[in-house]
């Protein structure tokens, strides 16, 4: 018998989504302007426990938003993470900005100690403002990203952000259902920790609402800026608008639109289901693979409830490397990738200042994600397990 083919992540509708689809098509209501959009905002916010909320049309457009609204241009920088996938550092140069880029720690997120060491080695305090010494450059802000359900050390992120007057933007776009269990920022979901979060709603992610996102902030003027940024900045709540098309700045098309926002209605109502069947697939592996044929399931940050959205799979002393894995599964009908090359080496940033990044090229050279749907079952883990042994053994 032909064995089926079992991808890395797909989407999974098994609820209200096809129900919820057609009644905004049949309501007409399919653009930016539909009732759905802010009912989405709401629910996501009510089940974040948080408040201010605006529902984009990417992930990718939520970080943009953040990142305007706190003000940074030409001659500022901001401390990105070298070991993500590039949506995380793009908007930065949107703004005429540029990354400085610090190494990740074991979970694969923005490491505090090399932030640190950019800052006591690069960098001094002038008037209340961090300055780069060797550009010159005001640094304003630092993008840490939750990569894959993880948590980037909030704390310690927070504490140096406060210290040196930094604007701290939660890329949470990996980790949609992640919330904080124990310490200072216990019962919080991750994005609603710093000045402003981000979240992904794509195809790829915890949940989809086709393509889509959401900026989270901490109070009503930044909601309202983000959001008519969102909209060509035609501020609709100022009276002498009635419909004149004001623009108070130059805007951007990034609005959520209503029939994403009936799908991401749809699958709000099974996010937890997802990410249980995420933890006990992932407790699987971890049971059928750890510290087998010198593989090693890496563990998430520890003091959170995880979304774990990917798994990561560690070849410590392994008998084949990395890509001969990824061929040899893609052989048995098996999808599984690297992980991504360095922001740092790809060609935008070629030439911009980087810390060491020890951990970061460690990682790039021995992670293999493997399939983690949130419809992946059990025969499914265990046959990727079975294959995976055998490539190794
Ligand atoms: C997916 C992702 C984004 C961008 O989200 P889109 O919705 O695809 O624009 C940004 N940052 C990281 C780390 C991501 O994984």
């Amino acid at each position: 018998m032909d064995k089926k083919f079992i991808p890395i992540s797909v989407p999974n509708f098994p609820g209200n989504e096809e129900k919820y689809v057609s009644e905004a098509i049949s309501s007409t209501w399919v653009s930016t302007a539909g009732p759905l959009i802010p009912k989405f905002e709401k629910a996501m916010a009510d089940y974040m426990g948080t408040e201010y909320t605006v529902a984009t049309n990417s992930g990718t457009s939520a970080l943009h938003l953040a990142l305007i609204d706190s003000g940074i241009g030409p001659g500022d920088e901001v401390i990105a993470a070298a070991l993500t996938f590039i949506a995380a550092v793009n908007p930065i140069r949107f703004c005429g900005a540029e990354p400085v880029f610090v190494d990740c720690d074991k979970y694969f997120c923005m490491d505090p100690d090399s932030v640190q060491y950019f800052i006591d080695n690069y960098c001094e305090m002038k008037d209340g403002k961090l300055i780069n010494k060797t550009t010159g450059a005001h640094v304003k802000g630092m993008i840490p990203v939750h990569v894959f359900g993880n948590m980037a050390n909030m704390e310690r992120l927070m504490e140096i952000a406060e210290k040196y007057n930094l604007f701290v933007l939660e890329d949470a776009t990996e980790s949609v259902g992640t919330f904080v269990t124990e310490g200072k920022y216990k019962g919080h979901h991750l994005g609603t920790i710093g000045h402003y979060g981000a979240l992904s709603f794509n195809g790829n992610k915890v949940m989809t609402t086709g393509a889509g996102g959401m900026a989270i902030c901490h109070d009503e003027q930044t909601r309202h800026h983000m959001a008519i940024l969102s909209e060509e900045a035609q501020d609709m709540s100022k009276k002498e608008d009635n419909l004149l098309f004001i623009h108070t700045e130059v805007g951007y098309n990034y609005r959520m639109n209503n029939i994403a926002a009936a799908l991401g209605l749809a699958q709000l109502e099974n996010l937890e289901k997802f990410v249980e069947t995420k933890n006990k697939n992932y407790k699987l592996y971890k049971e059928l693979l750890d510290g087998k044929n010198g593989l090693k399931m890496i563990d998430y940050t520890p003091g959170i409830r995880s979304s774990m959205w990917f798994y990561q799979l560690y070849l410590d002393n392994c008998t084949i490397t990395r890509n001969e894995l990824i061929e040899g599964l893609a052989e048995r009908k098996i999808q599984s990738r690297p992980i991504w090359l360095l922001n740092p080496d790809q060609a935008p940033y070629k030439n911009s200042q980087c810390m060491p990044l020890t951990n970061a090229r460690d990682y790039v050279g021995k992670i293999v994600n493997i399939p983690c749907s949130s419809n992946l079952t059990e025969e499914d883990v265990k046959r990727v397990c079975e294959e995976i042994l055998d490539l190794t053994k």
